[in-house]
């Protein structure tokens, strides 16, 4: 068997020329939504992710601003930050970038957020939201992996779907849109029993782990949905040798770009046993920044007491 890719970028595609309309018709009614993106210190990924949601809303016509305070903030000079950010009329959507540096309470910021700007989804009244099923801003990883299912036609009403990975911002929110969805969840993570044998039972199974290749084959029932969520970097040949079958491919990617990306799940694995499959890179990763966008939008309707538009 050779699994269905489940084409992340096609489904991006799709997802930004409807949000395109709807921008284009926001701004005939004078609006510009905005999102204020807030990065402290110099972390590469972080700098690069914060870069490329700038680059996004400024591709789609959204008003963007990068603020960079210094790395030596203290918490309460970030809480005044956000509160200024939350008073701006221009602003719609806020995004701190995580990790803050040690001394700064990122709970406390993160709680400062208007839950009416919180694009990221991580304020409590956003999670309470989404455990209630009841409308709000929906963490974007999550929210881009129920497009991704959606989109592709797959059935969740009774359906068993097994979430590897308990975390706040990928695995319990995931679950939660899933039960949402009717499907009925189990939730992993690393103390369950016979992880391979529950994880088996899974006609949709996700993996949000944050270890390359941990999924193999033994996981998988034959013909289900895998999401791989992961995003792991191998940088050795040994690495490369130990994770793939055959690692020729990959082994020719690590030559010309000094690293290969690769999920949670073992990718000739899931191939095989898999009915449909996220590839990793350009599966579950280019929905992130683009169900941000939509959240940006989203966030500039509902403050404007506008009604969202048609799904
Ligand atoms: P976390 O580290 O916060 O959570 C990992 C989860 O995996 C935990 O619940 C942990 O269990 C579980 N876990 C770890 N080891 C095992 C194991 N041996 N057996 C079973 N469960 C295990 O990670 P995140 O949720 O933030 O991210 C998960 C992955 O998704 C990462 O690869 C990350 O890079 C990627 N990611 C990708 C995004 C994208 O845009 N595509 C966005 C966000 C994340 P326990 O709770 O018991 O410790």
């Amino acid at each position: 068997m050779s699994a269905r890719i489940l084409d992340g970028n096609k489904i991006r595609d799709e997802i930004l020329s409807d949000l395109r309309k709807e921008i284009e018709a926001l701004k005939a009614a004078g609006i510009v939504p905005g999102l204020a993106a807030v990065l402290v210190g110099e972390n590469p990924a972080s700098q690069i992710y914060v870069r490329s949601k700038v680059k996004t809303c400024e591709s789609l016509g959204l008003f963007s601003e990068k603020i960079e305070p210094p790395v030596t903030s203290t918490t309460e000079e970030m809480l005044a930050l956000v509160d200024r950010l939350n008073k701006r009329e221009d602003i719609d959507g806020i995004l701190v970038q995580l990790p803050l540096p040690s001394q700064i309470d990122s709970k406390r910021v993160l709680e400062a957020v208007s839950p009416a700007k919180d694009v990221d989804g991580f304020h409590p009244m956003n999670i309470g939201y989404l455990v209630s099923g009841r409308p709000g801003l929906v963490p974007c990883t999550p929210a881009g992996v129920i497009e991704i299912l959606k989109r592709s036609g797959v059935t969740f009403k009774g359906s068993r779907a097994v979430i590897v990975g308990r975390s706040d911002i990928v695995g319990k929110p995931t679950a939660m849109l899933l039960m949402h969805e009717h499907a009925t969840i189990t939730i992993c993570h690393s103390r369950t029993r016979d992880l391979p044998a529950v994880a088996r039972e899974g006609d949709i199974l996700v993996a949000a782990i944050g270890r390359p290749a941990f999924v193999t084959g033994d996981f998988i029932k034959p013909g289900a949905i895998v999401i791989d969520v992961g995003q792991n970097v191998l940088k050795t040949a040994d690495e490369v040798k130990k994770i793939y079958h055959n690692p020729t491919e990959a082994l020719k990617k690590l030559e010309a770009k000094g690293q290969v990306l690769i999920g949670d799940c073992q990718p000739e694995d899931a191939m095989e046993k898999a009915g449909a499959f996220t590839p990793v890179p350009g599966g579950v990763g280019p929905l992130t920044i683009t169900m941000l966008m939509v959240n940006t939008v989203k966030a500039a309707r509902a403050r404007r007491g506008l009604r969202a538009a048609a799904a």
